[in-house]
Order: C-alpha cells, then sequence, then structure tokens
C-alpha cells in the first residue's frame, strides 16, 4: 500500500514551517507552490535535504492517496487547489490549524480587523511577566508550526489569527479568543462584509462552555450560538463587562489594570487594555503582570509611532494603517491638527465614513498612490486634499506647509503594494525623510 501522504499548499514561511513539522513526524510531505525564483528555490532546496518533496512552479496538486491538505494563508481557500482536494474528500486545514493541533498547553487566540499584533505582544509579555511560558505564533511571530516545536513546549500558545487562517480550520479552538474588532477589511478577498465577519467568528464556534470568547460590546451577538463564556468589553459607560475610562480598565466597578502614562493611554488602544485585561484575568493571570509588562511594552514599528519633533512639528508614522478604521484611530488619537499623507493600494471601501472626522481634524490631506483619486472625491469637499503621487513628494509639501503645533501622521488607510514592498518598507522610506528633515534643520541652527 501507498504510503499516506500530506501535501502543504503554498511555500510561503507558513508552508515551510508545516512541511518541517509534518515531516519531522515521519510523514510523506509533498509541497506545493505555483510561483519559482531564487528565494523559492533556497527554500525548496533546504526542504528537499530533509527529505520534503517539493513541486514549484506547479500546475495543479496531485491530490491521489492525499490523506491531508495543509493550507497557507496566501492560498486561496476557495481556489482551484483547495477545491480539487475537497473534491477528492481530503481534510483541508490551515497551517494554523495545523500547528495548534500538535500543540498540549492551552491557546490564547486574538483575531481582529486592527490592532492584533499589539495585543499579542502585550498578552505575550504579560504572560512571561507572570511566570507562564507563552509563544507567540501565527500571523505575527512565527508560523504557528514553527512555535509549536520550542522547547521546552510553551505553557500559552498565544496566537495571531487573521481571517485567511479562518477560512479553512475544521477544530481551532482556543481557551481564550478574543476578537478586538471587525471592521471592513479584505474584502477583495472575502467577498462581502458579511463573510468577512462570519469568518471572524468562526473563532469562537468549536468552544466549550470551559473556554472563553471576548468581544467588544457593540458585537456581543457575535456570541449567538456560541457555547464559551462571553465576556464583554467597550469604552466607559458601554455596560461592557470591562470598560476602559481615561487610562484605567474597570470591571463591576472595581479599577482592575492602570495604563496611565503607558503606551495605552487612549481611546482607541485603551480597548485593547481592556481586551487584554478580560483574556488575562480568563486565563488566570493577575492584572499585575499587564500592568508591569504595560509599562515596559515596546511599540512595534509603525503603528503610531513619534518619529521626531522638528521645530514644533511632529512626525508620526502610521505605515501599518491599511486599512480606513486604521487611519480613523490615528487622526482621532493625534494631538493638534493634522497634516495627512493617506492612500496607496485601496481596499474598496467608503471613504466618506472618514469625511467628518478629517473635516474637524485635519488641517489638509496629502493624496498618494491609487486610491488618491477615490479620496479626494470623498474628501475634498470638507478638507483641503492635494494629489502629490509619491510619499517623497507628500513629504516635502507637508514639511513646508506645517505650522508648529501640527502633526505630520503617515496613516495610509490602504495597502502599499502599489508603490512599495511592504506597509514596512513605506514607513521606513518615511523615518527616513523625517531623519533628513531633521538633520537638515540641525544644519540650519
Ligand atoms: P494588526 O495586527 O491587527 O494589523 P496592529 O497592532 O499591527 O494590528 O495595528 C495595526 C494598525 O491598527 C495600527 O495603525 C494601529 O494604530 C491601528 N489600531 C490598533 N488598534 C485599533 C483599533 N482598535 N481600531 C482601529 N485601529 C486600530
Amino acid at each position: 500500500m501507498r504510503e499516506e501522504t500530506t501535501a502543504v499548499l503554498g511555500l510561503g514561511a507558513s508552508g515551510e514551517s508545516a512541511a518541517r513539522l509534518l515531516r519531522a513526524e515521519g510523514r510523506r510531505v509533498v509541497a506545493y507552490d505555483a510561483g519559482a525564483g531564487a528565494a523559492l528555490e533556497t527554500r525548496a532546496a533546504a526542504l528537499r535535504a530533509e527529505g520534503v518533496e517539493v513541486r514549484l512552479g506547479a500546475e495543479r496538486p496531485e491530490v491521489e492517496g492525499v490523506a491531508l491538505c495543509v493550507v497557507s494563508p496566501g492560498v486561496r481557500a476557495d481556489g482551484p487547489w483547495v477545491s480539487a482536494f475537497r473534491a477528492r474528500g481530503a481534510p483541508v486545514i490551515s497551517e494554523l490549524e495545523l500547528g495548534w493541533s500538535r500543540h498540549r498547553g492551552r491557546t490564547l487566540a486574538v483575531t481582529g480587523s486592527n490592532g492584533k499584533s499589539t495585543a499579542v505582544k502585550w498578552l505575550a509579555e504579560s504572560l512571561a511577566a507572570a511566570g507562564r511560558r507563552a509563544a507567540i505564533g501565527g500571523n505575527y511571530g512565527p508560523p504557528a508550526s514553527a512555535a509549536v516545536r520550542a522547547t521546552p513546549p510553551p505553557d500559552w500558545l498565544v496566537l495571531e489569527v487573521s481571517s485567511f487562517q479562518l477560512e479553512t480550520v475544521e477544530q481551532f479552538r482556543p481557551d481564550v479568543g478574543a476578537l478586538m474588532n471587525i471592521h471592513p477589511n479584505h474584502l477583495d478577498r472575502h467577498g462581502d462584509f458579511a463573510a468577512y465577519r462570519a469568518l471572524k467568528l468562526r473563532m469562537f464556534a468549536r468552544q466549550t462552555p470551559d473556554d472563553t470568547a471576548i468581544a467588544p460590546i457593540e458585537l456581543a451577538e457575535a456570541f449567538a450560538g456560541a457555547r464559551g463564556r462571553a465576556i464583554t468589553f467597550g469604552p466607559a459607560a458601554s455596560g461592557a463587562d470591562w470598560e476602559y475610562d481615561r487610562g484605567v480598565v474597570w470591571r463591576g466597578g472595581v479599577a482592575r489594570l492602570d495604563v496611565r502614562g503607558t503606551w495605552f493611554e487612549n481611546p482607541t488602544l485603551g480597548l485593547t487594555a481592556a481586551a487584554v485585561a478580560a483574556a488575562l484575568e480568563a486565563c488566570g493571570v493577575p492584572l499585575s503582570a499587564a500592568e508591569s509588562a504595560a509599562r515596559a511594552f515596546q511599540p512595534l514599528a509603525h503603528r503610531t509611532a513619534l518619529v521626531a519633533e522638528i521645530g514644533g512639528v511632529r512626525y508620526v508614522d502610521d505605515s501599518k494603517a491599511t486599512n480606513l478604521a486604521a487611519l480613523m484611530a490615528a487622526v482621532r488619537g493625534a494631538e493638534g491638527p493634522v497634516r495627512l499623507i493617506a492612500g496607496g493600494l485601496g481596499k474598496n471601501e467608503d471613504y466618506r465614513a472618514a469625511a467628518n472626522l478629517l473635516a474637524a481634524r485635519a488641517a489638509k490631506i496629502y493624496l498618494i498612490g491609487s486610491s488618491a483619486p477615490a479620496m479626494a472625491e470623498a474628501w475634498a469637499g470638507v478638507v483641503p486634499c492635494e494629489s502629490c503621487g509619491a510619499l517623497d513628494e507628500a513629504f516635502a509639501r507637508a514639511r513646508r506647509e506645517a505650522a508648529p503645533g501640527d502633526v505630520v501622521l503617515l496613516s495610509p488607510g490602504c495597502a502599499s503594494f502599489d508603490q512599495f514592498g511592504s506597509y514596512a518598507e513605506r514607513g521606513e522610506r518615511f523615518v527616513r525623510l523625517v531623519r533628513a528633515a531633521e538633520a537638515a534643520e540641525g544644519q540650519m541652527e
């Protein structure tokens, strides 16, 4: 009889980790990627040396005799490759589920449109501060299939879960799951908002009454049909179980987590604090650990990061804002009139949703990238907008026109791929421009 084969679809970092994990278990593994090129060849060579069969430039995978199909987040669940396996009745799981299924400890998972990575980092650092072995995995950090192989094995697997990974989960069941928020995102892939929302809610679908499901109060209906303990978070007086009010997280009238003076003291990240407090309590971790982790917290790069203040003008890099909700959060949180640099590869969002906020808070908007015409159409009636084409030009104009007290904010509200390789590259370009401006200013003094 032929040996049972596991197929791995997609050979990015996730597919590579999945193939390694499966091979280490002694399985026959065949990994497929439609792409080719030097980086993939290098990865393929390393895997082949470990006994994984790799097919690059693959047109279609071999489905015969395959007992399990593991899908990377970059491979569409409704595409022809996955469909071929489904048609044969082979179980199809995401790489995330594969990694999770090998974990013997407990799992804390975070999903949502915005704020996941920040929450995951803080949660993992809080667990560590409380003496638990925590391993980060998923969308942020190493793939789950790699994280789970840490030695000694982690007590807690802290997963950042994207909607892509939720497309192909069957059994995935976090002991504690937190949904941060749901804003329109990735609708190019998921079709419409209802489909995207339904995907996010799959995180709670397999939970048992011993598990905890955490969601914003306004999404409380998300718990309908979920069997875990339902816990809500929200702003002051929202009626949520955990409420954030001016630097403090409250539960049932008792102040439980004080983040005053930390990175989290603002209306957006304050909600993260409320969710994190709820999650850690469900994990049985004292919130003093969250507080010390908050005080030591090093923000991730390109998330509303103050790069420099030059001549009384603050320059803030929020390149990670790849959707309108993140852009709006950054504008709301900015102290002072905003000169906003926005635009990039849009996600078919209705930009008019930000018009009132921008009219109130923005001095001017400098538009870049392919979304510029749509943004101008939505905002130019209420706030000055100028199409600048590229980031360098937008920066130069914003700098020229900024007055002391202004904030020059890069918060594109769009993906970067029309002009950059990634949001990180876009943010680094902005940081370089600020540094150059700083150096020029220094010379003038
Ligand atoms: P994710 O991992 O979900 O992309 P990050 O922590 O990397 O989240 O933050 C992504 C962007 O979202 C940043 O620009 C950040 O300032 C913004 N953000 C964080 N929390 C929220 C929120 N609750 N609502 C809107 N935007 C947010």
